[in-house]
C-alpha cells in the first residue's frame, strides 16, 4: 500500500485482484495480466473444448460443458441424440452464471428444458455442464479438493503444485440427484462460503475431521483403504499440466500486448487454487480455476448472536502459509545475491517488513477488506513458519525418500528452512505433455501477425498477411475467400459478446479459422495431425521467409 505514492521500485509487487498497473517497468508481479479473464468459467469451458476436439482422450478430465445462450440449441440437440442412443440415461446438469463465484446462482436440473430462461440467461451468460453423479464420498459425504499451482514462469513454461490442499465437505450426507433433493445445496455444492450457513458446519481445529481437511488426511484414509494413492497424484499433476497448457495461448496474448516484448516490464507468477472432484473410481475432474484463491487463515465464529470474532483455522494455517512462504522462496529476487553473501533469508524478509506487510494486506483483501489488521499477525506467522513448516504428503504419496541432509558446513541458510512444498511438475515432465502444446503454436503465429503492439486482436490485414506470409492460398482458395473466411468467424465471434473493447479476430476466433485451413488442406487425417501439419508448414515457411530478408538485408 502506497498512500504517497511509490518512489523506488519493488523487488515483488503482491497486488491483491489483478495485474493493472502501469507504473512498474521491473522486479515480479503476483499477477498475470488477463488471468482473470482466462479463468472465467465461459473462457475455461472454450480453452477445455478446443483441447478436447483435439485430444478427447487426454482431456476427458473436464465434464462436457456447453456455453449459454448461444449453445443452447447444441445443448438440447446433444442431449436429446444421447438419450435417444442409450435410453437408460438419467443425466442431471449443473448450470453455473459465467463470471460468478462462491455456489453464487448455481443450480442442477435434469432436463434442457428445466434451464430457466427468465431474461436473465441473456444477460448472465452461463455454462451448463453434465454434473457428476457419482462422487467419492467420505462419511457420506461430497467434498472437493482445493490445490494450489504456482504458475511461475509462462515461457518458458514452469509450473509447481503444492503437495497438500484443503478438502472442503458438504454438510449433508450425499444422494444421487433426483428431482426432489437437486436444489439441497448443502448436499450437492461443496462451496465452504454456502456449507458455513448449514447448522451442520463442524469447524475443527484437527486436520483430519470437521468440514474442511487438509487433502493429504484424506489421502491418508484412502491409502489405508488400499486405494493408489500414488496413481491418483500422478493423474492430478497430469490434470494440473494440461490445464495450464490449455490456458497458456490466451495468456500469452495477453502478456505480449501488457508487457511488449523488449521493452522493459516486469515478469509474473501467479498463485491459483485448482477445483478438483474425485470420482468414486478416484478420477480427478476439474471443475474450475480460480485466478484469486482465498488466502484466509481465520474464520469467523458467532460467540453469541450477532457477535462475530476471528479465530484462527489451523486447517487453512498449516496449507496456505506454506504455499505462500514457498512461492517467495521460490520468485525470491535475492537467492542468488545471498548464495553469494551468505544473507539468510530470514534476515531479508526483516530487513523488507514494510513490503512484507504490504504483501499481507494484499492476501487480507482479496475476500475481505475488513481483515486487512490481521496480516500483520500473518507476517509473524510465515516467519515462524519459514523456519518450521513441513509438507510429508507428496513424498509419502509417492514414494520417495528426503533428501538426504547436508553435512553442517555445505549447508546453506536454505537448508534450515523446511523442504518446499511446492513441487515442480513442469519442466519436469515436459517430454509427456509438450505434445499437446498445438495451440500455443497457433497463438505465437496469431501474436507475429497482430502488427501493433499492445493489441489482442487480429485486423484483417494481419490475417492477409499471414496468409499470403504462409502461401496459404490457391486457386482453390482465393484471397476473395479469405476475407470471406475472417469476416464470417469474426463477426460470429464478436457477436458472442465476449470483449467489445477492440475490433478484430481473437485469438479463439483465429484458432478456429486455422483448424478450419487445417481440416481443407489434410482431409484424411485426425484433426491434431490436420493441425499439426499446418502448423509445420506455416512455420517452415515462415522461417523460409525469415531467411529470405537476413540475405537480402
Ligand atoms: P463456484 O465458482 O461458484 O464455486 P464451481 O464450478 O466451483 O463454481 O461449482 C460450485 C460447486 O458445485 C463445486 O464446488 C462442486 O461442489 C459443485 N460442482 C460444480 N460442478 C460440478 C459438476 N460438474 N459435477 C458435480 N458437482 C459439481
Amino acid at each position: 500500500q502506497f498512500p504517497f505514492g511509490r518512489r523506488l521500485p519493488c523487488d515483488i509487487y503482491w497486488h491483491g485482484v489483478s495485474f493493472h498497473d502501469n507504473n512498474i517497468f521491473s522486479g515480479q508481479v503476483n499477477k498475470f495480466p488477463g488471468m482473470m479473464e482466462t479463468v472465467r468459467k465461459i473462457t475455461l469451458s472454450r480453452a477445455m473444448r478446443t483441447m478436447q476436439d483435439l485430444f478427447p482422450l487426454e482431456y476427458n478430465f473436464y465434464p462436457r460443458s456447453w456455453i449459454l445462450p448461444e449453445e443452447l440449441p447444441l445443448f438440447v440437440a446433444e442431449v436429446r441424440m444421447m438419450k435417444d442412443s442409450n435410453p437408460s440415461w438419467k443425466p442431471t446438469f449443473i448450470v453455473k452464471p459465467d463470471g460468478g463465484c462462491q455456489g453464487d446462482g448455481i443450480y442442477l436440473i435434469k432436463d434442457p428444458s428445466d434451464i430457466r430462461l427468465t431474461g436473465s440467461i441473456q444477460s448472465r451468460p452461463a455454462v451448463v455442464q453434465e454434473y457428476i453423479c457419482k462422487p467419492l464420498l467420505m462419511d457420506k459425504l461430497k467434498f472437493d479438493i482445493r490445490l494450489y499451482v504456482l504458475l511461475k514462469s509462462l515461457e518458458p513454461l514452469e509450473i509447481y503444485i503444492a503437495k497438500d490442499g484443503l478438502s472442503r465437505f458438504c454438510t449433508e450426507p450425499y444422494q444421487e440427484p433426483t428431482l426432489k433433493n437437486l436444489h439441497q445445496v448443502f448436499m450437492h455444492l461443496t462451496n465452504y462460503s454456502l456449507n458455513i450457513h448449514s447448522g451442520n458446519f463442524i469447524h475443527s481445529d484437527s486436520v483430519n475431521t470437521g468440514s474442511k481437511r487438509t487433502f493429504s488426511s484424506i489421502l491418508c484414509r484412502l491409502s489405508s483403504r488400499g486405494a493408489d494413492v500414488k496413481k491418483l497424484w500422478s493423474d492430478i499433476i497430469s490434470l494440473v499440466i494440461k490445464t495450464i497448457i490449455a490456458l497458456t495461448p490466451e495468456l500469452k496474448v495477453y502478456y505480449q500486448s501488457d508487457i511488449p516484448a523488449g521493452k522493459p516490464g516486469p515478469t509474473c507468477f501467479q498463485i491459483l487454487g485448482f477445483d478438483i472432484l474425485l470420482m468414486k473410481n478416484l478420477k480427478p475432474m476439474l471443475l474450475e480455476v480460480n485466478a484469486n484463491p482465498s488466502m484466509r487463515i481465520e474464520h469467523e465464529q458467532e460467540l453469541s448472536p450477532g457477535v462475530f470474532e476471528n479465530v484462527p483455522s489451523p486447517v487453512d494455517e498449516e496449507v496456505k502459509v506454506a504455499v505462500i512462504r514457498d512461492t517467495l522462496r521460490l520468485v525470491d529476487p535475492q537467492k542468488k545475491k545471498r548464495r553469494d553473501t551468505h544473507l539468510s533469508f530470514h534476515t531479508y524478509l526483516l530487513i523488507f517488513p514494510a513490503r512484507l506487510q504490504s504483501l499481507h494486506a494484499g492476501i487480507a483483501s482479496m475476500k475481505d477488506k475488513q481483515h486487512k489488521h490481521h496480516s500483520l499477525k500473518l507476517s509473524l506467522k510465515l516467519k515462524f513458519y519459514l523456519k518450521l513448516g513441513s509438507c510429508p504428503s507428496w513424498e509419502q504419496a509417492a514414494g520417495a525418500s528426503a533428501e538426504p541432509p547436508e553435512p553442517a558446513a555445505a549447508r546453506s541458510p536454505e537448508a534450515a528452512l523446511p523442504s518446499l512444498c511446492l513441487k515442480q511438475v513442469f519442466p519436469k515432465y515436459a517430454k509427456q505433455f509438450s505434445y499437446l502444446r498445438l495451440v500455443d503454436r497457433v497463438a505465437a503465429l496469431f501474436i507475429r501477425f497482430l502488427g501493433v503492439k499492445g493489441t489482442t486482436k487480429l485486423g484483417p490485414t494481419g490475417f492477409r498477411t499471414f496468409i499470403r506470409n504462409c502461401k496459404l492460398s490457391n486457386s482453390n482458395f482465393s484471397m476473395a475467400a479469405v476475407d470471406i473466411l475472417y469476416i464470417d468467424i469474426t463477426r460470429r465471434w464478436n457477436s458472442m459478446g465476449i470483449d467489445h473493447k477492440e475490433s478484430g479476430m481473437c485469438l479463439q476466433a483465429f484458432v478456429e479459422a486455422f483448424f478450419c485451413l487445417a481440416q481443407k488442406k489434410y482431409k484424411s487425417l485426425p484433426l491434431h495431425e490436420q493441425v499439426a501439419s499446418l502448423i509445420e508448414l506455416c512455420e517452415c515457411r515462415l522461417a523460409a521467409v525469415h531467411g529470405k530478408r537476413l540475405v537480402w538485408g
